[in-house]
């Protein structure tokens, strides 16, 4: 059964016809074809660039994959067909394909330094063997691996570095030869020059980003998720250590408050921004319409150019293609333009997902 749309095309900014047949799209009539939506404004669906399906609310890890698909589907209601799920305690292949749930781009579980990072999370390794870990976990993602760069050191009493520039530059070396891009979580600035210089592929977080950083990141096409959503909770994590650990308390409010300016900063230079979240944990799911908002309303990014970091620059990037000829068939249709007001994109009239309509 084909199915007809007509609406106004973002970013293309025209009205036109689309037909979905299966999970493709195509432009050519389709005769016979079921009008699903005709008015309102067409993208290929949201996406979270960074949230964590195998992560429950509180930080622990799930158990089952009934869960995977239960926070999987929390997304897909909210409109997010196409997900990054940067890094999971709980493997879910089982899922990739399966017809009612967004497209997933996964890494395998987080490669973390040992007895630093959140308990049960991570593989935790020595700089010795942070290589080979990681060329093990490209394997069991579908394409992505991730680091984690950075965390309190207790030790130091502050932010530090995971590993040596050496051992970090090696790792981002390991998942390129295993066919896996690197994401790396950031918050210090030492951290985030370590890795932008070894050629990560995403900077998560970066807080600590400077302008000079910015720049290489713009000339190497690295990309940044920013997850405002989840940088404006470091006001309860500060509260929560500053008696044992007050400098480290200090540098998350100051890395905090800065953190619109430099968002603002990386756009403006022509870094690749993408909506995350990083849902599973402290952040709920479901909300990668409230980053948005705090892309645009924060750090001042244009209402389009977040719909292009939330939707088809998104998915360009994560390898779903979007409403073109031989695209994948997945789409949301608002009723209003949400490049006049953002605000729209929280409630779609319509979610198409693999060519069925679920809303
Ligand atoms: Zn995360």
């Amino acid at each position: 059964m084909a199915l007809h749309v007509r609406g106004v095309l973002l970013p293309e900014d025209e009205v036109r016809d689309i037909w979905l047949v299966g999970d493709r799209v195509t432009l050519e009539p389709v005769a016979g074809a079921e009008t699903i939506a005709d008015g309102g404004f067409l993208l290929p669906g949201l996406t979270d660039a960074h949230c964590h399906i195998g992560i429950a609310r509180g930080g622990t890890p799930i158990t089952s994959l009934d869960q995977a698909r239960e926070l999987a589907e929390v997304n897909r209601d909210a409109g997010v067909l196409a997900i990054r799920d940067a890094g999971s305690p709980y493997p879910y292949p089982e899922l990739d394909d399966a017809p009612d749930l967004p497209r997933l781009a996964r890494a395998g579980r987080h490669v973390a330094p040992p007895k630093r990072y959140l308990r049960g999370v991570g593989v935790e390794v020595g700089a010795a063997e942070v290589a080979a870990t990681v060329t093990a976990q490209a394997d069991a993602g579908n394409g992505w691996v991730k680091l984690v760069g950075d965390w309190i050191d207790r030790g130091v009493g502050d932010l530090a570095p995971a590993w040596d520039a050496e051992t970090m530059t090696a790792a981002v070396r390991a998942a390129h030869a295993a066919g896996a891009r690197a994401a790396v979580h950031t918050f210090s600035e030492s951290a985030v020059e370590i890795m932008v210089r070894a050629g990560v592929d995403s900077v998560e977080h970066g807080t600590g980003l400077s302008l000079d950083l910015i720049d290489v990141m713009a000339r190497q096409g690295t990309a940044l998720v920013p997850t405002m959503i989840n940088i404006r909770t470091f006001g309860g994590i500060a509260d929560q250590a500053r008696a044992k650990f007050p400098s480290y308390a200090d540098h998350m409010l100051a890395l905090r408050d800065r953190f619109p300016e430099v968002v603002r900063a990386a756009h403006q230079a022509g870094v690749p921004i993408y909506v995350g979240t990083d849902a599973g944990g402290g952040i709920a799911h479901g909300l990668a319409a409230e980053e948005m908002l705090l892309l645009h309303e924060e750090a001042g990014i244009p209402a389009e150019a977040v719909l292009a970091a939330a939707s088809w620059r998104a998915r360009e990037w994560l390898g779903f293609p979007g409403l073109v000829e031989g695209g994948l068939a997945d789409l949301v249709v608002y009723p209003q333009d949400p490049r006049r007001d953002l605000r729209v994109v929280r409630a779609p009239d319509r979610v198409v997902l693999r060519g069925r309509v679920l809303r």
